[in-house]
Parts: structure tokens; sequence; C-alpha cells
């Protein structure tokens, strides 16, 4: 009985995309599922009682700078031209990070910032950007001294609370996404497309999935459908669960958001505000500043990390390292062997994707899948709002 159809796991944009793309340029029937009772995955926002859209899973600030991505997504919603900025309280001060030359006359004395610029500008490209563990190995003594200044007070912590680990002990790859900026670039991302759908994340995701071709099942889980026969399978699920843990549970790690609402306009200055080296909360959501909302109140989220536990919290970031990609790469090895079955996403590639990244990684998927076999002659446009 769905032999003709298509199987996707996970509603969120990975499976959005692939679907999608099936449904609206192959005519195929798909059945989408996801054991959330919503679409949307971890970028699921919804409007509260105050007219105020919350990322229920933490702040998503779409970025871009691939063409094909950006064009495939603006299909199926508008977006505003927000660009993210983030402030950092450093030793008191609210100040911009990455850190940059801005960032380096809010913290130090004048003369110290400008001589430490000159050092900067000395020894780095203007308008380069460097991760702070290859700025740590600066032989000169004043950056020696800024770069240790820059760990302590910015990474350091912030990562301990955030991975359970130092920044040597995690893929550097990852304190890379923030680096030291050799500008004044307040800008979190430099990419050239930056927003936020104004209809909202889960409504763009509910564009992509309409169409008669498209079945969404939400609250269901892969296991009841498991033994049934379909065309194809794309799973964008953890890839161990998959294979019911058979070699071991992979590693993620999980975060929890304390929602707080105020009665006032707003609660801080800036839609995102870290903290490096203070509480035990990394960061600070407040939610209006992406939309421009009007409120009298705000709500605000407090986000703290965990280590993922099976059953008991969500997935959040794979943390990649030589031990966790050797279990992923025999899950890998096992998937090898199956007819029909792709695995992408986050979770199903086991990869720290941005959401454009989660996009681009579907739509050449469906490009090797499919697109040798068939030619592709209509794009369906739906209604973005
Ligand atoms: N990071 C940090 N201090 C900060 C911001 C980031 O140490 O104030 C490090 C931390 O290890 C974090 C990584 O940089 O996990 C990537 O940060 P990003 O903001 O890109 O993480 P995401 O928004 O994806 O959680």
């Amino acid at each position: 009985m769905f032999e003709n159809v298509n199987l996707v796991v996970g509603a969120g944009i990975s499976g959005a995309v692939i679907a999608a793309n099936i449904a609206h340029k192959l005519d195929e029937k798909v059945l989408i599922i996801d054991k959330k009772n919503h679409c949307a995955g971890n970028c699921y926002d919804f409007k509260d009682k105050n007219g105020i859209t919350i990322h229920k899973f933490g702040s998503h600030i779409f970025h871009t700078s691939d063409e094909r991505v950006w064009q495939f997504l603006s299909r199926y919603a508008h977006f505003n031209t927000y660009m993210h900025r983030v402030f950092a309280l450093i030793d008191g001060v609210e100040t911009t990070i990455p850190f940059n030359f801005n960032t380096l006359y809010d913290v130090f004395p004048k003369t110290l910032a400008k001589k430490l610029e000159k050092k900067l500008l000395d020894n780095f490209a203007y308008n380069t950007k460097v991760p702070i563990l290859d700025f740590q190995k600066s032989k000169d003594k004043d950056l020696n001294f800024l770069a240790d200044y820059i760990y302590k007070k910015v990474f350091l912590n912030y990562t301990i609370k955030q991975w359970g680990l130092r920044p040597a002990e995690i893929d550097k790859n990852v304190t890379s996404r923030v680096p030291v900026m050799i500008s004044c670039d307040n800008r979190y991302f430099q990419d050239k497309y930056q927003g936020i759908p104004v209809c909202g994340y889960t409504k763009m995701i509910e564009n992509m999935l309409e169409s008669p071709n498209i079945e969404v099942k939400t609250g269901a889980n892969f296991n009841d459908f498991k033994n049934l026969k379909f065309k194809r399978i794309f799973y964008t699920a953890s890839i161990d669960e998959f294979f019911d843990y058979q070699l071991g549970v992979l590693p993620y790690r999980s975060v929890s958001f304390k929602f707080e609402e105020y009665e006032r306009p707003y609660y801080q200055k800036n839609s995102v505000v870290n903290y490096p080296d203070n509480y035990d909360f990394t960061r600070i959501h407040e939610y209006k500043y992406y939309l421009n909302e009007n409120s009298a109140k705000t709500v605000i989220a407090k986000e703290y990390s965990s280590e993922f536990q099976l059953g008991q919290n969500e997935r959040y970031y794979p943390i990649v390292n030589e031990k966790n990609t050797t279990l992923y790469n025999q899950y890998k090895y096992l998937a090898a062997d199956l007819d029909n079955v792709w695995f992408l996403g986050r979770l199903g590639d086991y990869k720290y994707y941005d959401m454009d990244k989660a996009a681009a990684r579907a739509l050449e998927c469906f490009d090797e899948v499919f697109n040798k076999k068939i030619n592709i002659t209509s794009e369906r446009y739906v209604n973005k709002d």
C-alpha cells in the first residue's frame, strides 16, 4: 500500500526540503512523519498570547551565502532584513561579540586599545577572521596577552558550560564559528542573505509541505512504519536510532530553556546576550526583536546546556570528535547495505549544520537520488503568508 510512497522521517528543515522537492518537482507521493506533535523540528516557532513569536528551541537566525538555498526558501517565506548581533557581558561591560575592534575599545582603556589595535593590524590582514585557538599561537607578547584575555573572558567558561569541555577538547570548527574579527564588523554572520521569515519558521515549513502529494503525520513514531514497504526512505532523525542503537548511542549535547515573561516592553538591549563568565546559563534570548513585534510585555528564555540523555531530553548538537565520528561511520557502514534509504540532516549526518547547510544538503541529496533520472519541468510556488 506504500510501495509508491516516499517516507520522510523528521519534519524539520531537512525533511521538509526533500519532501517538497519530491512532491512538487517529481509529482510523487510523500508521507512525512515526526515524533514531535508539530512540524519544523527545532526551528519550531509560535505566536504567544502577547503576539510575540517564540522560537521554542532557541533563537534561529537564517543566514546564507548559498544562492540556491536562498532562492529555494524564498519561495515559501518572505524574510525580513534582520541582521544578527550578539552582545556579551565581559567584566561587567555589555559589548559586542565576535570580539572585534569595537569590543577592544569597550573593554580596555583607550591607550591600551589603540596599541592592541595597531598590533592586530600589523600582524593580520584587515577584515580577516582569526579562530581563537590560532590567535593564541601569536608570538608577540601584546597579542598573546589579548588572546589570553579573549580566551578566558569569552571562550573558556562559555565552552565549559555549553559542551562540558574546554575549547581545545572540542572540534576546532566549533569555536571557529565565533572568530576574532580584524575589523569593526559587529555582525554575528557575514553572509549575503540574513533574516527571519516574517510568517515564522513553522509556517514556512508548512508552506513547503502544502501539496496534495504530501501527507504529514505528527506525533508519529518511525517504529510504527519500520516494517512497511516504502518506495524510498529519507531519514533525518539520528542514525543510531534507525539501527536500534545496536552499536551504541551517539552522544549529543542538549539544551533547555527557562522562559520568563516581564511586564515591560524590553528586558535587554539586544535579541541575544551571552554570559560567557557569569551564571549557569550561556545566554538570554529576547524574542520580540526578531520580527520587531510590538507588545507591552516581553518574553525571554535563559539557555542551559546539558548532556543528551536518551528519552530524557532533546538532541541539539552532535559532539564531533574522533571517537564519535568512528561510531557514526560504523552506522554509515551498516547503512551502506540498505536499499533506497538515505540519511541527512544534523542528526542523520551527525554534523553541526546551520539551517542553510541542512537545506543545501537536502537539495544535494535530492539531486543525487533523482536528478540524473528525470527532467525537471516545473517549480511550484505557494502562498507565503
Ligand atoms: N562560544 C564561546 N563564547 C561565546 C560564544 C560562543 O565560547 O560567547 C563558543 C562555544 O564553544 C560555542 C561555539 O563558540 O559552542 C559556537 O557558538 P555559536 O554561537 O555559533 O553556537 P550556536 O548558536 O550554534 O549554539
